[in-house]
């Protein structure tokens, strides 16, 4: 068979020749932009021009620093395609470690989004090796800045021939990279090889795991710096779907709606957070969406309760799991054709099975001795395959690899007989309480299951008794603020969980704090959380 080298230029061939007519479509202050594969392919070889003359070479970080849009789309092409690094900037980090990631992966170019001025104006003056900035606007005025001179986007492109001879890449070579928002210490780069990529979309487009196909309008409500958005945009390339870019109105649920709706989405992606303020929408409105057959919901689990009120708007979600370091796709909640109606529903809430390329096991994160797929048994997932991370970018972090080649993932789950992964926790989060553990996640999940309850999230507090005992910090639906009692709540989860599992306390707060791709951050919780009042520490664990 051929030597043939597995890139993301495959990708940009099957747009050019098989697809050119597909669209792109993308939010606007007002209305949308409009553009098909055919009109951004000469784009696209522009953009490389334009790279090549400022400078960019094989192997060389470019930095973006953008909103989901049909240019951060031309980069997620041109940059790899042309032999250098897509390094896709968190623009919710905080200036410090925004700071760290860009010395770190060296960026020697940042193409920045003209409405995020102002985040990366914070590091003025304190990233001297960024060679050049490049501003993407629609020619609206630019903020006050102490960044220096800007390229601009369009000049640059307008200025380049729609002819591009691109390199001949090897498959093992770095396409992009993107940091994970570390809970401690400082953000850890994963880099993305064109193999890992080319196998990851493969994977990502299986009948059993995403299934995208060319029939398909695919509306990613992930952020672009995120794992990829997930990998749909190559997914997208690869299958010919129309894509629809929601800009930087991704946490607005009725303009998601609204979008959705008039663009025909049939598939869509995004975490529980967005599905949580979507379903209110929908509800309170009695606007559905007939056309979405498909909502893909991971980064963190799915509440029981989310998944049947989505259910029942006709939102049928597929639950997804896996991690920047897993490209990301690691499993995909498929549901065995043997499994009885009546289990359907739990199988569905459980993270699914190991998408074909990645292989699976829980252990011991101590003897890393492999445990049975009993659904009682649970331990440390960890992880195998083309696409998955064997370090990280400068950190070789050796912590992370058993010392029979398995990513450890952190994440602590059991497996049924029939392959389905059921996170119980991550290792961090979960409560240990008197020697034995309780999962945060339940007990979150629990919560959000009570009708007035909007989102909940459980943390473990130092006890003198039970070294940790579970304190919820709970956010009523708008209609039933500052009328929901801890008693309520506390009667209602009775049955439910183990009674040593109520929490102590609950707490009412406005909103739970959530993370840079909007998963409820723990971390700000803990470190604000004042100790137990005295009342709680007497308390027995039950
Ligand atoms: P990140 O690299 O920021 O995407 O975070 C990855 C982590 O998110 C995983 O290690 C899990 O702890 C969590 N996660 C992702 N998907 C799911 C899911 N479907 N259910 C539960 N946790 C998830």
């Amino acid at each position: 068979m051929q030597d043939y080298e597995l890139t993301i230029q495959h990708a940009l061939w099957r747009i050019k020749r098989l697809f050119p007519r597909k669209e792109i479509v993308t939010k606007q202050e007002v209305g949308v932009h409009r553009t098909t594969y055919g009109e951004m392919v000469p784009r696209i070889n522009q953009l490389a021009g334009a790279l090549r003359r400022l400078g960019i070479k094989e192997g060389d970080r470019v930095g973006t620093l953008c909103w989901n849009n049909y240019r951060h789309l031309e980069l997620y092409y041109a940059v790899p395609c042309m032999g250098a690094v897509l390094h896709t900037l968190n623009l919710r980090l905080f200036p410090k470690d925004l700071q760290f990631v860009i010395e770190d992966a060296d960026d020697q170019v940042i193409f920045i989004d003209q409405t995020l001025i102002p985040i990366l104006n914070q590091l003025a003056g304190k990233i001297p090796a960024v060679k050049r900035l490049v501003l993407i606007s629609n020619g609206q005025p630019v903020p006050e800045h102490q960044l220096g001179e800007m390229l601009d986007y369009e000049t640059l492109l307008a200025a380049e021939s729609t002819d591009y001879p691109w390199p001949q890449l090897k498959e093992q070579s770095a396409a992009a990279m993107c940091y994970t928002s570390g809970t401690t210490g400082n953000p850890k780069g994963v880099v993305y090889s064109h193999r890992s990529q080319f196998l990851h979309t493969m994977g990502v487009l299986q009948v059993d795991n995403l299934a995208l196909s060319e029939k398909e309008t695919v509306f990613p409500i992930v952020p672009m710096f995120h794992a990829n958005s997930w990998g749909l945009p190559y997914a997208c390339g690869f299958a010919g779907s129309k894509i629809i870019f929601p800009d930087r109105w991704m946490g607005d649920a009725p303009s998601v709606v609204e979008l959705a709706e008039t663009e025909g989405a049939t598939i869509v992606a995004g975490v529980p957070t967005i599905w949580t303020n979507v379903a209110g929408y929908l509800e309170q409105t009695g606007k559905r969406l007939p056309k979405v057959h498909t909502v893909i919901c991971g980064g963190s689990a799915i509440p029981r309760s989310l998944m049947e009120r989505m259910d029942k708007l006709g939102l049928h979600m597929l639950h997804a799991w896996g991690m920047t370091e897993t490209s990301p796709l690691g499993s995909t909640g498929v549901v065995r054709s043997w499994i009885p109606e009546n289990q359907v529903l739990d199988r569905r809430l459980t993270q699914g099975i190991a998408v074909s390329g990645v292989e699976i096991r829980i252990a011991d994160p101590a003897s890393f001795e492999e445990l049975p797929w009993d659904g009682v048994a649970f331990g440390e997932i960890q992880v195998k395959g083309p696409w998955i991370a064997k370090g990280y970018y400068n950190n070789a972090d050796p912590e992370k690899m058993t010392p029979d080649g398995w990513f450890r993932t952190g994440d602590v789950a059991k497996i049924d007989p029939d392959g389905h992964i059921i996170i119980v926790d991550r290792t961090k989060d979960v409560i240990k309480s008197g020697g034995e553990w309780i999962s945060s996640v339940d007990l979150e999940n629990a919560i959000m299951g009570h009708p007035k309850v909007l989102e909940a999230a459980v943390i473990g507090l130092p006890h003198p008794r039970w070294d940790e005992r579970p304190v919820a910090f709970v956010v009523e639906r708008p209609e039933y603020k500052g009328k929901v009692t801890s008693e309520e709540i506390r009667e209602f989860l009775d049955g439910k969980i183990a009674k040593w599992w109520l929490p102590d306390e609950i707490r009412f707060i406005t909103e739970v704090p959530k993370t840079s791709v909007g998963k409820f951050d723990k971390k700000v919780l803990r470190s604000g959380a004042k100790p137990f009042t005295e009342a709680a520490n007497a308390t027995a664990q039950r």
